[in-house]
């Protein structure tokens, strides 16, 4: 077999099970050494020995792969400079960081607190741009000493739940797609080093959706395995895809898709009296591609 990320050195948070896991397995496979991020249970900030992390590390070294486990809160500034650190004084360098770990906190807008808008904000927002951050730092200054692309890659993690709009998940559709505008710009920022920025709206059964759709079956939990979606992970963290960026993916065991992003429709001249709009704004709409459903087709 090819091995695609032969060497390569690749940081995956939220690793310690579900969709991250699977990307940790199958870059491992494909010759990475990996950085296994989780929070874990008790956080004691050094990352040693933590529990699903550390059962993700002991896999890639039974498969005679490198793996090293860390259990940095990724939105914590500090915790976050310290992965970055741990990949390079650990493996050398690091040329991968796919910002994977997240959490919900479901509920109707009426009925959201505070709280839960601001740990699902926390964790998917700043748990992607701290970590991007501190990786984006460090190509930048291997990019100025070495005069060379460092051939970087951030894979972010956003949901159909933002970029089309699941009911129910404000807090989470708004990190989602945050995620989404955020990678389009960092993508632009990091070109000049060699770095690429692209996002997965992934789809698997795992701890964080299991209990939202129809019961389990095998047969479901074959279709929807997170197994599925480790593919374009690893092609993305190649050295192949150089010349992909910002780029959203779908991913799921029933598709592989691109979706495509916010484009300007129907446009007028500016009208400064609001009492004549009502027509021209109707006639606009009615001309306008209507937004997206869940399954990424027009609602009707
Ligand atoms: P999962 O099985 O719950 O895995 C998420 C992992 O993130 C957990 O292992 C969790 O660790 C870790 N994590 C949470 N907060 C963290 C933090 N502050 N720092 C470090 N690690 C943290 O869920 P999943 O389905 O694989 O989700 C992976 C990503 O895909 C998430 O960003 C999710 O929003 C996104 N996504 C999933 C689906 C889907 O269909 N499954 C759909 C759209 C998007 P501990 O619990 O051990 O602390």
């Amino acid at each position: 077999m090819a091995r695609l990320c032969e060497g390569r050195v690749a940081i995956v948070t939220g690793a310690g099970r579900g969709i991250g896991r699977e990307y940790a397995l199958m870059l491992a496979e494909h010759g990475a050494k990996v950085v296994v991020n989780d929070l874990g249970g008790a956080r004691d900030g050094n990352g040693a020995d933590i529990g699903p992390a550390a059962e993700v590390v002991a896999e890639i070294k039974a498969m005679g792969g490198e793996a090293v486990a860390n259990g940095a809160d990724v939105s914590d500034w500090e915790a976050s400079k310290a992965m970055i650190d741990q990949a390079v004084s650990t493996f050398g360098k690091l040329d991968v960081l796919i910002n994977n770990a997240g959490i919900l906190r479901d509920r109707m807008l009426v009925n959201m607190t505070e709280a839960e808008w601001d740990a699902v904000i926390k964790v998917h927002l700043k748990g992607a741009f701290a970590p991007a951050h501190h990786a984006a730092a460090y190509w930048r200054d291997l990019n100025k000493a070495t005069g060379e692309s460092v051939n970087g890659r951030i894979i972010n993690t956003s949901s159909v739940s933002g970029i089309y709009g699941n009911i129910g998940q404000t807090n989470y559709g708004a990190a989602k797609m945050g995620i989404a505008g955020f990678s389009i710009i960092a993508s632009r920022e990091l070109r000049r080093y060699g770095v690429t920025v692209n996002c997965i709206a992934p789809g698997a059964l795992t701890r964080l959706t299991e209990d939202l759709g129809p019961p389990v079956t095998d047969e479901r939990r074959e279709a929807m395995s997170p197994r599925w979606i480790a593919p374009i992970a690893v092609w993305l963290a190649s050295e192949e895809s150089a010349e992909v960026s910002g780029r959203m993916f779908e991913a799921s065991g029933q598709t592989l898709a691109i979706a495509e992003g916010w484009h300007r429709g129907p446009t007028v001249k500016p009208v400064s009296d609001p009492t004549v709009l009502g027509p021209i704004v109707k006639d606009m709409v009615a001309r306008a591609r209507k937004n997206a459903g869940m399954d990424g087709q027009d609602l009707d």
